[in-house]
């Protein structure tokens, strides 16, 4: 855990957040700023900042939150639906905290 992550302390309980799913690795909860009607947060339990920093070792986990992205849209009623990755300032990233955002729910998503 990063003692300033606010992911890290939703991990931990002492920040609410309304869950999606939970396992041993990761979690899932719902975006407290929603850009679409759906719009949730996929995260490695484990503290890692973004995905420039992942390696190797982390293909695992980025393997398991890919493959969970679609099954959770699909519990969430979407059909189709979009994941983003801010990666870094520059790239959009406010909480670093590695996190996917999978969203979608309204009539058609713009094509960028
Ligand atoms: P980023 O800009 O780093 O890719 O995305 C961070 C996301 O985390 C934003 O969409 C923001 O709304 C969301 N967020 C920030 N703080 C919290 C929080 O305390 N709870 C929840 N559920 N989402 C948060
Ligand atoms: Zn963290």
């Amino acid at each position: 855990m990063s003692q300033d992550c606010i992911f890290c302390k939703i991990i931990a309980g002492e920040i609410p957040c309304n869950k999606v799913y939970e396992d041993e690795d990761v979690l899932a909860f719902h975006d407290i700023s929603p850009i679409a009607k759906v719009h949730f947060l996929l995260i490695p339990k484990r503290h890692i900042e973004s995905l420039a920093s992942c390696t190797e070792r982390d293909a695992e986990i980025l393997s398991k939150i890919t493959l969970l992205a679609p099954k959770l849209a699909k519990e969430q009623g979407l059909d189709g639906f979009r994941t983003m990755i801010n990666t870094g300032k520059s790239g959009g990233q406010e909480v670093f905290h590695l996190h996917y955002h999978v969203f979608g729910g309204d009539a058609q998503l713009p094509k960028t």
